[in-house]
């Protein structure tokens, strides 16, 4: 027979310490998700980057660094969702939708630089014909979420652009409950061509080594994505730089 951990004697839990110290699971996870990460290529961009921190953006290129294994596995798990979300768009269960494609390759030329992405899904609604592009984005709760991240409305809006498929959703799924809440996201060529211009100010500063302002430093609600960044010390000590430089001008 065998014995469940909690409802047996102190010997059989030390048995169970012993196989837990044998196999370390996270450890076999961190292994199974390495791979060598290759340096990014300046001319060659990504929607789903344009609408974070532009400083932070340009270090990903200028000072490249390994994805740290905690958000490999976010990365990962965002995959796993995402695959899930495909299972539910192509069922025979749900036959009002049509799942017409995943993962479509999505390539944009801008002056001499390619922006260069993935959209996660368009489907067809069977009952009005209308095509929609989905943007699938897994998270830790749904229930506060009022209202798209503009960093993903951004990133749709360009699909929608260049698509010209004007109607779209953010679909947003809790991780640990599979709970969803949809978003429908009218094109908007305002955001499209902001996030044009964007790429364009990126290309230029990477190619005359020229560091963005740290947006989100100074941006309205922007500063907690300092506290997840990578290159939060590069920028701390670019900033005293700056402020030094500065300081010593006005002298
Ligand atoms: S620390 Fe903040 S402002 Fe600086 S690069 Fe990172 S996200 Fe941008």
């Amino acid at each position: 027979m065998v014995e469940t951990a909690g409802v047996v004697g102190r010997g059989s839990i030390r048995n169970h310490e012993v196989v837990s110290k044998m196999i370390d699971f996270d450890q076999m996870i961190d292994n199974y998700l390495f791979r060598e990460s290759k340096p990014k290529t300046v001319g060659r961009y990504y929607p789903s980057e344009i609408g974070s921190c532009l400083r932070k953006m340009w270090y990903t290129y200028k000072v490249p660094k390994e994805i740290e294994p905690q958000l490999k596995r976010i990365f990962e798990a965002g995959n796993i969702v995402h695959g899930f979300v495909v299972d539910v768009l192509k069922s025979e269960k749900n036959p009002h939708v049509e799942l017409l494609k995943t993962e479509e390759p999505f390539q944009m030329k801008v002056d001499d630089f390619i922006i260069s992405g993935r959209i996660d899904d368009i489907i067809l609604l069977k009952q009005n014909g209308e095509t929609i592009l989905v943007e699938a984005k897994s998270a830790k709760t749904v229930e506060y979420t009022r209202e798209p991240s503009p960093a993903y409305l951004m990133q749709l809006q360009l699909y929608m652009h260049h698509t010209g498929i004007h109607k779209g959703i953010i679909l947003y799924i809790e991780k640990s409950t599979l709970k969803s809440k949809v978003f429908n996201v009218n094109y908007d060529e305002n955001i499209a061509k902001d996030a044009i211009e964007r790429f364009k100010k990126i290309d230029e500063c990477l190619k005359q080594e020229k560091i963005p302002q740290a947006e989100s430093k100074h941006r309205h609600g922007w500063g907690w994505m300092c506290g997840y960044c990578q290159y939060k010390e590069e920028c701390d000590k670019a900033g005293k730089e700056e402020r030094k430089w500065k300081q010593e001008k006005n002298e």
